[in-house]
């Protein structure tokens, strides 16, 4: 007799997380099944309160669940999320849900989805933030799939997911891979928005000398205002940790070499394909990979750098240009996040609703903060912005910042301080606005080598030069 309304296969932390998650909401009974089942025991007895279903094979699983079936799948990322597919979709029928909660990669998805489709068994790819502090106790909910499965699903997700201003932060973010890719859009935005933290904090130290705990001090007050954000609340916490050890800030103890898990690096790798600058996000992504190339940096260090020492004559002033800068680059961000977003919408015919995805963003995921708000007014009052640095609350908010944006930047270059962030988001938002760009010059250089053409600003067609050097 089937007793569950809802699985959880794969049982690590993720998994274990979610389904107590799950079973403490009124009404669900939760299936539970791990590969190794010994790990279904240990989460079972840690948990009686949960009253978990125990599953010892799939089968099992299968015939513990009502109809539809519906199971999440929390497993290893890649071909382990492959293997399991194959089993529940051995053990299920036309019309049940199969969810991957995994990290995948959204083309991934957009095939298995096909895949499991031929079968009549719906394949939902979600996208899960918030690490396991949020899969216990609400994480932000990126469902893609069909808009039928969302019908059993999304009744189940709204009473897991964190919760915003008394709304769920989880909506049906579109079919098949859409749920994915707008997750890994999330984690590429995430990339950027550490590492303008860590680029303000360093402009700041190196700058005024401040310490790490008065730094902390700096970003617990900007936590008051525009920039309020989990990740800027904890950065105050990071900062201010000392080492148990040598008494020492933990900061400068920690091996300045930063690692990725490669959600950032696919955003970058997916904007190239569709063309679309996110040179914050990538400029995050390559500032992680030099910091990493520890012994070119070592072989590096006496490469001459700026003759006069830095010193900064109004640290007040400063700090508080740097706040801007750092809320004039988060804002390119976010722009360029929504426009890989808008773009892949494009090419794969999903119907994002780009206010929506602002709105589950509130909550429950790292890049929460009190920015998305402005964003999801942004779209709810024009949904078709060209970019979302137009919209009229971004546009004024960057033209308050962007003098102090323009001071911090040129004081980074002499001072001889790396600010890959804060330099490049101000290149693009200056590349934006020009009137006239010397692409027009790259075009000519492409046409003299390569006859590539070019269009011209005064009439249709397209046109060739016969060079004088043309050989
Ligand atoms: P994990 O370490 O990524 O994976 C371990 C789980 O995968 C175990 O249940 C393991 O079963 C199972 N597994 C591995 N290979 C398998 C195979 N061939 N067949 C069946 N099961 C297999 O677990 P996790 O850290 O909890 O993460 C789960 C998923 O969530 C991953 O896709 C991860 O990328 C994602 N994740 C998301 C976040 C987030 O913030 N959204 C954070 C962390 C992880 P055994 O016990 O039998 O080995």
């Amino acid at each position: 007799m089937p007793t569950a309304n809802i699985a959880v296969v794969g049982l690590a932390v993720m998994g274990s997380n979610l389904a107590r998650n799950l079973a403490s909401r009124e009404g669900n009974t939760v299936a539970v099944y791990n590969r190794t089942t010994q790990k279904t025991d240990d989460l079972i007895a840690a948990h009686p309160e949960a009253e978990f279903v125990k599953a010892a094979t799939m089968q099992e699983l299968a015939d513990s669940l009502q109809k539809p079936r519906t199971a999440i799948i929390m497993v290893k990322a890649g071909r382990p999320t492959d293997a399991v597919i194959d089993e529940l979709v051995s053990v299920f029928e036309p019309g049940d849900i199969i969810v991957d909660g995994g990290n995948a990669l959204f083309t991934d998805t957009i095939r298995r989805e096909a895949a499991v489709r031929e079968t009549g068994i719906h394949f939902v790819g979600c996208g899960i933030s918030g690490g396991e502090e949020g899969a216990l106790n609400g994480p932000s909910l990126m469902p893609g799939g069909t808009a039928e499965s969302y019908e059993t699903l999304g009744p189940i997700l709204e009473r897991i997911a964190a919760v915003a201003e008394g709304e769920p932060c989880v909506t049906h973010v579109g079919t098949d891979g859409a749920g994915h890719f707008v997750k890994m859009v999330h984690n590429g935005i995430e990339y950027a928005d550490m590492q303008l933290i860590a680029e303000a904090y360093d402009l700041i130290r190196r700058g005024t000398g401040k310490s790490p705990a008065e730094i902390a001090d700096i970003f617990d007050a900007w936590n008051g205002g525009e920039l309020e954000s989990y990740l800027i609340e904890i950065t105050a916490e990071v900062l201010r940790q000392v080492d148990a050890e040598t008494g020492t800030p933990l900061v400068d103890v920690i091996l300045d070499a930063a690692g990725a898990k490669g959600t950032g690096a696919w955003t970058v790798q997916t904007a190239l394909d569709l063309g679309v600058p996110v040179s914050g996000i990538a400029e995050a992504v390559f500032a992680r990979s030099l910091s990493s190339r520890l012994a070119q940096r070592e072989a590096a260090t006496d490469l001459p750098g700026p003759s006069d020492a830095w010193t900064v004559a109004d640290p007040e002033a400063f700090v508080e240009d740097v706040r801007k800068a750092l809320f004039a680059s988060k804002i390119i961000a976010y722009s360029q996040g929504f426009d890989e977003i808008v773009a892949a919408a494009e090419e794969h015919g999903w119907e994002i609703q780009k206010g929506e995805v602002a709105r589950i963003w509130r909550a429950g995921c790292i890049i929460r903060a009190r920015f998305l708000n402005d964003i999801t007014s942004a779209y709810a009052e024009n949904p078709d912005l060209p970019a979302l640095l137009l919209a009229p609350y971004f546009r004024d908010a960057l033209g308050q910042t962007q003098e102090a944006w323009r001071r911090v930047v040129v004081a980074a270059a002499q001072a001889g301080i790396p600010a890959p962030a804060f330099s490049s988001s101000l290149s693009y938002y200056d590349g934006l606005r020009a009137d006239r760009l010397p692409a027009a010059l790259v075009q000519g250089q492409r046409d003299f080598f390569g006859a590539h053409t070019y269009r011209r600003v005064d009439k249709d067609g397209t046109f060739h030069t016969q060079w004088s050097g043309d050989r």
